[in-house]
């Protein structure tokens, strides 16, 4: 049977129209909205028989645009999203608040799913499955900039994995940081505690592959992948080291990794706490695995995972610009400390 992540770390789409103050289910009754007290309320002097024009919204528009990004989403989403909010407003009969308030809250949830609703579909279980009765190895990178949450996330999608019945073998391919390789070993002895061979058959159900500090992180994602070639383990995870966005040499050193070893899925790992900042990381690490790859095709990132979902309280913007920045969906949500998070 293929377990899903469970409800709580599925992608929180109600947190984040809550946390924007969309209340989804009040209806157009205007003293409901009357109440209203978040984005709505700043159209509730907009109201008469007249025809809508952009002057009249404009304040009400900046007054949303201010909120937006006060919950972190990046000023020129929050911009797009006004004027998509706009478009949708000018030229109207409206007659009361209620019928104002319906048509932001619908554009602007239209705006937020279409920018949340993934150009392509990724279904981790059923291609690792379709790998594996292929005979290879299905295989998963990470990257990101350091202390994101990369290698415990990684550990998380690792324990979902071994739930999920495959094996896994990680590679330690972040040879820079002093304890990143204990770190992994750690992670796999728990998880192999937590479910030990008697559970699978025999299978010893995570392996580490690592070959210390100071080596070449593309050779050992190489050597690891055929390791799990031959050894039959199913899944083969890349913990890379983390790396600052402008960091030219480090930046060519990742794309080379996956240049070489073309994985089925680059994930960007990125924490929901920083807001724009996220959103330029994940724009160069893209641009540089588009500029310092040879290939005609460069493989860019696939998927977001954003971890520390638990942490940013209603600052849910982040979210919303790396999905829009990229067209890319969000993966995993990181929600805790725990691998059930
Ligand atoms: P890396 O340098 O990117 O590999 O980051 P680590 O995996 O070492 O994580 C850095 C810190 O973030 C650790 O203390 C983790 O426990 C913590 N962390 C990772 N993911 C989450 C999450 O989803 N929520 C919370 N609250 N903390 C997290």
């Amino acid at each position: 049977m293929i377990r899903r992540p469970p409800r709580s770390t599925l992608f929180p789409y109600t947190t984040l129209v809550r946390s924007l103050e969309i209340d989804e289910k009040k209806g157009v009754n205007p003293n409901s909205y009357a109440k209203t007290s978040g984005i709505l309320s700043y159209f509730k002097g907009i109201v008469g028989s007249k025809t809508l024009s952009r002057a009249e919204l404009q304040s009400a528009l900046e007054k949303m645009k201010d909120h937006l990004i006060s919950k972190n989403v990046a000023a020129d989403i929050a911009y797009k999203l006004c004027d998509s909010v706009a478009t949708n407003l000018e030229g109207k009969s409206l007659g009361t608040f209620g019928s104002i308030a319906s048509l932001v809250k619908n554009s602007l949830t239209t705006s937020l799913v279409r920018i949340l609703s993934p150009k392509r579909r990724i279904d981790i279980i059923r291609d690792a499955l379709e790998a594996k009765n292929n005979g290879i190895p299905y295989t998963i990178a990470f990257c990101g900039v350091n202390g994101v949450g990369k290698s415990t996330n990684l550990a998380k999608i690792c324990f979902w994995l071994i739930e999920n019945d495959f094996s896994v073998l990680i590679a330690a391919c972040d040879t820079f940081r002093a304890g990143a390789v204990e770190q992994l070993r750690t992670h796999t002895r728990h998880l192999n505690a937590l479910h030990p061979p008697e559970r699978h058959n025999n299978r010893t159900m995570v392996q580490l592959y690592e070959k210390g500090y100071g080596k070449d992180a593309a050779g050992i994602a190489m050597e690891a992948i055929k390791y799990a070639n031959d050894t039959t383990i199913d899944i083969v995870l890349i913990d890379t080291a983390g790396r600052m966005q402008d960091n030219e040499p480090l930046m060519r050193s990742l794309s080379k990794l996956i240049r070489i070893n073309d994985p089925d899925l680059v994930l960007f790992v990125g924490e929901a706490l920083v807001g724009n900042e996220a959103v330029d990381q994940l724009v160069k690490f893209n641009k540089s695995l588009a500029d310092y790859s040879s290939n005609e095709n460069p493989h860019i990132i696939d998927g977001i995972v954003l971890t520390k979902f638990d942490t940013i309280d209603d600052k849910v913007g982040a979210a919303i610009s790396m999905t829009y920045i990229t067209g890319q969906p969000i993966v995993f949500v990181g929600t805790g400390q725990t691998y059930s998070d």
